[in-house]
């Protein structure tokens, strides 16, 4: 059965997510610095209050199954809420839905001690604190098997020692979840483990920030783990298990940072719209030049068509909750994000002219942020190449010289057939 309907009920969710979003969240992204420093007076006294509305309306930190203690709620409806809050920087923040940490808390909730979820999950879910997920390093992000930042067993725990690179918000965090290698002769995806470590246990240093151009502060790591221990219970998951529980949290992450780059990237529209039909030039409307018509049309049906794909994505992930099942439809998603936010961004830039290159304007941060999202998480082309792999592992090679498929063939057999 196909439906492209939203229960009418958890429509009135969204229309209230919405306008939730355009009143009283939007307003923020100009007046407070990080979304995850939350212990800025300015983000108690202006982000509680929205937290505590979004608590009573019960769309809290909606992204845990039943399972694992949330609401489950299912990716489509994730989806659906994104969409609308994705709108504003702090959207995710006040919604409990900002990464790393919905991504960490599903990590801690599968693998977690009960003493850890206590100590960490139970406050991560309620925006108490905030935490980092740090796998990449300095020498090599997209390809993991190059990681090298180590822990060596000694004694009754591990002793980590490396260095890790753009680890976000860790000059925020409680604690990190991070990767490094327990079993260096192992087979490729067996070397590493993945473990939570209290962001001030000795031997943690952050080198420096980085920042990244449209963002607000210096909020980028590059850490070094000196000797760093921690006690056996802090793995997460077997030993050699680290990509495993890697993929616990990557899959919905992405999804999640789709639908809210959909957002943006409709803000754009939205605004390449208006401008359409306000300037004139030559004596007519920017909206009457049919290359203008084009960026619209074009821009409308690229929405569209990774609306759908994520919807579907979303669809898929809820009906086989299995988030292997979905992965090449999970990199499809991934891979096409940043080509809808930096087509779209730009058409909006370019058409409202200087004004649209100006910084009054939002759309040269949404060019770059089409750049964030194609890197992080992994970049476009390791996602392209999932797909390809996924689809090809099905395809069974053609066994003669030409091809089934050829029409030649296929009139021998028609004329068997029919004839
Ligand atoms: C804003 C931002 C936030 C981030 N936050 C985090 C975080 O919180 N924690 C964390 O651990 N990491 C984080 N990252 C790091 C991110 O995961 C890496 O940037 C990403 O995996 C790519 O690694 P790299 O930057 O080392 O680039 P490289 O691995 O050097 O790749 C550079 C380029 O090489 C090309 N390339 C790479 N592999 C292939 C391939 N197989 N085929 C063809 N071309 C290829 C691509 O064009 C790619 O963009 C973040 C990155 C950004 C930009």
């Amino acid at each position: 059965m196909w439906s492209f309907a939203t229960d009418p009920e958890f429509q009135k969710e969204i229309d209230w997510i919405d306008n939730f979003t355009r009143e009283k969240i939007e307003p923020l992204d100009f007046i407070l610095g990080s979304p995850w420093d939350i212990t800025d007076p300015e983000f108690v006294r202006l982000v509680r209050p929205l937290q505590a509305e979004v608590k009573a309306r019960g769309l809290w930190g909606c992204h845990l199954g039943p399972e694992l203690g949330g609401k489950g709620y299912g990716q489509v409806k994730l989806a659906l809420m994104n969409e609308q809050f994705g709108r504003a920087r702090f959207g995710p923040i006040v919604f409990g839905a900002q990464a790393p940490d919905t991504g960490n808390s599903e990590i801690l909730a599968h693998y977690g001690t009960a003493e850890q979820k206590k100590l960490y999950l139970e406050p991560l879910l309620a925006n108490e604190i905030v935490s980092c997920f740090s796998i990449t390093e300095p020498h090599g992000g997209a390809d993991p098997l190059v990681f090298k930042t180590s822990a060596k067993q000694e004694g009754n725990g591990w002793v980590i020692n490396g260095e890790k690179w753009f680890a976000s918000n860790a000059r925020y965090a409680t604690f990190y979840i991070m990767m490094a290698v327990t079993d260096p002769d192992a087979a490729p995806y067996r070397r590493m483990s993945m473990f939570i470590v209290p962001a001030d246990t000795p031997g943690i240093e952050i080198v420096r920030n980085y920042g990244v151009a449209g963002e607000v502060g210096e909020t980028h790591a590059h850490v070094r783990w000196t000797n760093v221990r921690v006690p056996p219970e802090n793995m997460l998951g077997e030993r050699g298990d680290a990509f495993i529980v890697a993929q616990t949290r990557l899959s919905g992450g992405r999804m999640h940072h789709a639908m809210r780059t959909l957002a943006l990237a409709t803000r754009a529209f939205e605004m390449m719209c208006e401008r359409a039909v306000s300037r004139t030039t030559k004596g007519e409307l920017l909206a009457k030049k049919q290359m203008v018509q084009e960026k619209i049309a074009d821009s409308w049906i690229e929405l569209r068509q990774f609306r759908l794909l994520i919807l579907e994505t979303a669809w898929l992930a809820d009906q086989s909750k299995d988030w292997k099942a979905v992965r090449k439809n999970v990199s499809a998603v991934k891979a096409i994000m940043p080509k809808i936010l930096n087509d779209i961004s730009s058409r909006a830039l370019h058409l409202h002219g200087s004004l649209g290159l100006s910084d009054d304007m939002p759309f040269v941060d949404w060019l770059i942020n089409s750049f964030h999202v194609g890197l992080a998480d992994g970049p476009t082309e390791v996602h392209k190449v999932t797909v390809a792999k996924e689809i090809l592992k099905t395809v069974k090679p053609c066994t003669t010289l030409f091809p089934d498929y050829g029409n030649a063939k296929r009139r021998e057999r028609a004329r068997a057939q029919y004839l």
